[in-house]
């Protein structure tokens, strides 16, 4: 069974809850799809046993030594990627969007692509199974592929490891990543909070996982950091017939949990947040058999 946990938004907390999910089951894999801020392998420590090269795309570059200092690059460039200093022409790697267009129009061939390589994908072990994950590198695109090549590693480990279970932690939003994160998911918890920037994603969200028709639920973490938009999130998912998983009270330790590497439910197993997740995981073991370590 593959289960993603996805926000409209960042900083929802999204992140937390899939640590404890990873941590819940018996033995799962964990992939870290939110490849433009990956941060479970901070809280898990995998051992990395493999390291692929991703190829995001490409980028130009200028041999100084035929350039002839004409300007027109930089006329043309469309992402204002290339500037001027020190007597010559420079192209920022991070603006630069790969087109190509300097390397037709450079009277001299001075310019040429190459490949945006520094970009990778782990994978290896963690305390409670088997971990995928991404870095991509800042100002590197086409997060969406790295996503699909986690996913599909994702899919080889864990036959050869006969691991029933994955976790996807999915980036927050509803872009190309996003979709890639949960196409072919068996279901999907949305964690959304109690504000109405969180309330307007999480609808957008829903729009979203509609078209996939995907089992869906929803997670209001930190309800009572505002009783009303909690109260209007839940007035809105039972009117879409929209099911509630969960309402997690504000826990100031899932902060330390993560300050020290732990998911809340290693750190602080006793506690409300704890509690709720855990009952969560042992309903999804009860609908569909997941191992649960208890
Ligand atoms: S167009 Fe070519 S020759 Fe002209 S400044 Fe740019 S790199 Fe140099
Ligand atoms: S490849 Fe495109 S974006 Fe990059 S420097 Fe050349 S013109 Fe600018």
């Amino acid at each position: 069974m593959e289960i993603a946990v996805i926000s409209g938004k960042g900083g929802t907390g999204k992140s937390s809850i899939t640590a404890a999910f990873a941590t819940l089951g018996k033995k799962v894999l964990l992939a870290d799809c939110d490849v433009d801020a990956a941060n479970m392998h901070l809280i898990m420590n995998p051992s990395v046993e493999e390291s692929t090269v991703y190829v995001s795309g490409e980028k130009a570059v200028i041999n100084p030594l035929l350039c002839a200092v004409c300007g027109l690059c930089y006329d043309y460039c469309r992402f204002d990627a290339i500037s001027f200093s020190d007597g010559k022409y420079h192209i920022d790697d991070v603006a630069c969007d790969g087109c190509r267009l300097c390397t037709r129009i450079c009277p001299e061939g001075a310019i040429s692509m190459v490949k945006n390589d520094k970009s990778r994908m782990y994978s290896g072990s963690f305390r409670n199974g088997k971990m995928v994950f991404g870095l991509l590198e800042p100002g590197e695109e086409n997060s969406g592929k790295l996503v699909a090549m986690i996913r599909e590693k994702c899919r080889k480990v864990s036959e050869k490891n006969n691991l029933d279970t994955t976790i996807i932690d999915a980036p927050p939003g509803i872009g190309c990543a996003v979709i890639s994160s949960i196409t072919g998911t068996d279901r999907v918890f949305i964690v959304t909070e109690p504000s109405l920037s969180g309330f307007s994603d999480l609808k957008r969200v829903l729009q979203l996982i509609e078209s996939f028709g995907i089992k869906r639920s929803v997670i209001i973490n930190k309800y009572d950091l505002c009783l009303p938009v909690s109260k209007e999130i839940e007035n809105f998912c039972l009117k879409e017939g929209i099911e509630i998983s969960c309402k997690l009270p504000f826990e100031p330790e899932v902060v330390n949990a993560m300050i020290n590497c732990q998911s809340i439910t290693e750190w602080r197993p006793e506690c409300e947040v704890s509690k709720i997740l855990k009952e969560i995981w042992n309903k999804l073991q009860q609908e569909n058999l997941i191992d649960c370590k208890d």
